[in-house]
């Protein structure tokens, strides 16, 4: 349905977006997830017609976005970033004359209401855009963004400045579209391409750094059998003893999480089960565990320990060269936006 090969942007001397390539099949819901100015939005704005590109190509529906604009960009349904809605106009009145502009063939009259009903705003169709909240506002950009009934949605950031129940909504509409749409949706914010989306991009600094579901993501961020000890006891000793144990490759003082003990984490090698040693060279020391966790990190998690700095993140494509990440805070900033 897209097909996107190094795809770049370049504004002056700042390259926006660098070199990115991906594919999306029909039917699929994908994250664009990264922290502000990641470049998430220029890639939006250029596969929706609003910018240009600098080099590389892209395809919608087969149709190439710089040789075939207007059959590519049929093909679309976009919610801008900041909509641009026509606030002195009711629903009805707005949505007919988006229907007018993009010169839609369907019986006009049954075509918004059936979006009206899919996006659950027939109760206020009547009601002057100005006059409604930011979730029915969010409402009507979606319902604009599918004049037309094009085949795939582009919705840009779609929940920043929704409270948390209508961000449930949003998403439970997102997951509707899913099931005629393919859908690529936006955000900085690790949790809501989670809750939507079977795969997710991430994007930094311009560049896809990794491409995959989420599941796949946290198998492979957390290499899947690094063991976490919490212990009570001297850091460079515990570490010495550790490391003194055959099959432990690394050992990493985490720091203190609860206080007077220190957590670690420890990489064995892939065929050894360390955890009988670790207990025993523990317990001889008189060191007592307080935690000894295997289980798989949750994606949250991982994007906790990328805010903390640089981590590698194999991507199918580059998981030999392993391309270095680093994350601002704001991914997990959810709750402090949305609660505003
Ligand atoms: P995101 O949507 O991920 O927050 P953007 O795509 O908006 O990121 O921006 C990516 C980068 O491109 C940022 O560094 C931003 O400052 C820069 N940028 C975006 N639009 C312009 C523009 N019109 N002129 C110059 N730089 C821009
Ligand atoms: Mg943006």
């Amino acid at each position: 349905m897209i097909e996107v090969k190094n795809l770049s942007k370049r504004y002056g001397a700042h390259i926006a977006v660098k070199d990115a390539s991906f594919t999306i099949s029909k039917g699929e819901i994908v994250g664009f997830l990264g922290p502000n100015g990641a470049g998430k939005s220029t890639i939006m704005n250029i596969l929706t017609g609003y910018i240009s590109l600098t080099s590389g190509s892209a395809t919608i529906g087969g149709f190439d976005i710089v040789d075939h604009p207007e059959q590519a960009k049929r093909h679309i349904g976009y919610l801008p970033e900041h909509p641009p809605l026509y606030l002195d106009m009711t629903v009805r009145e707005y949505l007919n004359f988006i229907y007018d502009l993009k010169k839609v063939k369907f019986p006009k009259k049954p075509h918004i209401d059936e979006i009206c009903k899919l996006v659950s705003i027939e109760d206020v169709e009547n009601r002057l855009i100005k006059n409604l909240s930011k979730g029915y506002r969010q409402r009507v950009g979606v319902a604009q963004a599918l004049v037309g009934n094009p085949d795939v949605l582009i919705l840009d950031e779609p929940t920043v400045g929704l409270d948390p129940k209508q961000i449930t909504q949003f998403r439970k509409l997102i997951e509707a579209l899913g099931k005629h749409h393919t859908v690529i949706v936006s955000s900085h914010i690790l949790s809501e391409i989670q809750a939507v989306c079977k795969r997710i991009l991430i994007i930094n600094d311009g560049e896809i750094v990794a491409d995959d579901t989420a599941d796949n993501l946290a198998k492979n961020l957390s290499s899947d059998h690094t063991l976490n000890l919490r212990v009570q006891g001297p850091q460079a000793e515990i570490e010495k003893t550790l490391l003194g144990i055959r099959g432990v490759l690394s050992v990493k003082c985490l720091g203190v999480v609860e206080k007077g003990s220190l957590d670690f984490e420890i990489e064995p090698e892939e065929t050894a089960d360390v955890r009988k040693d670790i207990f025993n060279r523990l317990s001889d020391r008189k060191w007592p565990i307080l935690e000894f966790t295997t289980e798989e990190m949750s994606l949250e998690h991982i994007f906790l320990r990328l805010t903390d700095g640089k981590f590698t993140v194999p991507t199918k494509k580059t998981a030999k060269k392993n391309t270095e990440v680093e994350f601002t805070s704001s991914i997990l900033d959810s709750n402090k936006e949305d609660d505003e």
